[in-house]
């Protein structure tokens, strides 16, 4: 049996999704290779999604999902798709355990952070480097931990490890922030939060786990070290895309028009994984519900 719409991805722009195919009465099955919910999964506070005055990610993302199987869609979790086959007006979705048969597809995989890139980085990640506070943080009680970036990921995270780490340092390449200005007043009015500003970090180092970093100066070209106990990371987002044969720009991300039609007739794109000005929940979120109310439309059209 085929389906009607395939949705890729179990983040707030799969499960939005869910939600608009399910009221139009469409059999569909959302597809997620980790566990439902997303990147929010992994974080702990959220304030700026409307009508939730303050939640946490994991809680949110409980309430999208039942929100999705109060409408009856069909989910299959730690299923990875591999690949879509376009057959004209029949799609092959190809996963982990097997082909799956649909008339339409919603990509709404995601991205997943960034590598530094720096000497050490990779052996000593869960020794100390980590690109998830809400996940690690914990362990870093009492302790210094230097935080790399300066987008909303990494401010947010940084405000977060405060509750825990006894010291946090914030390197950022540039001399200014470019999380939204809010977050930028909180962290600069932490006490626990000092700034290693046009700085990069060069090396992670230690014996059995992080003890420093060395970090240089762009502009002076200066190179001096950090003792640390932990490094996150938040230096940008690949997306989740390399199993799609669609238009794509030089980093990977999808590319859509206002209704979130790829460049192949059938296949759709939703939030964070798509060429698009704003990456955060409610953006997913609307992403989703436009791309469902699409694909509907496509397939009155077949
Ligand atoms: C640390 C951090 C803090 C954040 N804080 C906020 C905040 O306070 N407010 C806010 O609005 N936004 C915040 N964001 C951003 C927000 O989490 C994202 O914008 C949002 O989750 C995007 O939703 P999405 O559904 O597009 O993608 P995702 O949430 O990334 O979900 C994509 C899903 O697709 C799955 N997937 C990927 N590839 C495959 C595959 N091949 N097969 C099957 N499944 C697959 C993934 O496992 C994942 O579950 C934060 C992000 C981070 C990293």
């Amino acid at each position: 049996m085929a389906y009607d719409v395939v949705i890729i991805g179990g983040g707030p722009a799969g499960l939005a999704a869910g939600i608009y195919v399910k009221r139009a009465m469409l059999n569909a099955l959302l597809i997620e290779k980790i566990g439902i919910g997303g990147q929010i999964l992994i974080t702990d506070l959220v304030e700026n999604y409307p009508g939730f005055l303050e939640t946490s990610g994991a809680d949110l993302s409980r309430k999208f999902e039942q929100h999705a199987l109060k409408f009856g869609l069909e989910i299959k979790s730690i299923v990875e798709v591999t690949g879509i086959e376009d057959r004209g007006e029949m799609k092959v979705v190809k996963t982990s355990e097997g082909d799956l048969d649909t008339k339409a597809v919603i990509i709404a995989a995601g991205t997943t952070p960034r590598k530094l890139g720096a000497k050490g980085e990779l052996n000593f990640i869960g020794r100390g480097v980590s690109y998830c506070a809400t996940c690690d943080g914990f362990f870093f009680r009492e302790k210094v931990v230097v935080v790399v970036g300066g987008g909303d990921s990494a401010i947010t995270e940084a405000i977060f490890l405060t509750k825990m780490a006894k010291k946090v340092i914030i390197v950022h390449r540039r001399d200014k922030l470019r999380a939204e200005k809010i977050n930028q007043e909180h962290a600069f009015a932490n006490p626990k939060i000092s700034f290693a500003w046009d700085s990069v970090v060069e090396e992670i180092a230690g014996k059995q786990v992080v003890e420093k970093v060395m970090v240089r100066n762009v502009k002076t070209n200066e190179l001096s070290e950090i003792k640390t106990d932990g490094v996150f990371i938040y230096v940008g987002l690949i997306p989740n895309t390399g199993f799609a044969d669609v238009e794509k720009d030089e980093g990977g991300f999808i590319i859509a028009n206002g209704k979130m039609e790829t460049s192949v007739r059938g296949i759709f794109v939703a939030g964070d994984c798509r060429v698009t000005p704003l990456r955060q929940i409610a953006t997913a979120v609307g992403d989703g519900a436009i791309a469902a109310v699409s694909a509907e439309k496509y397939l009155e059209g077949i």
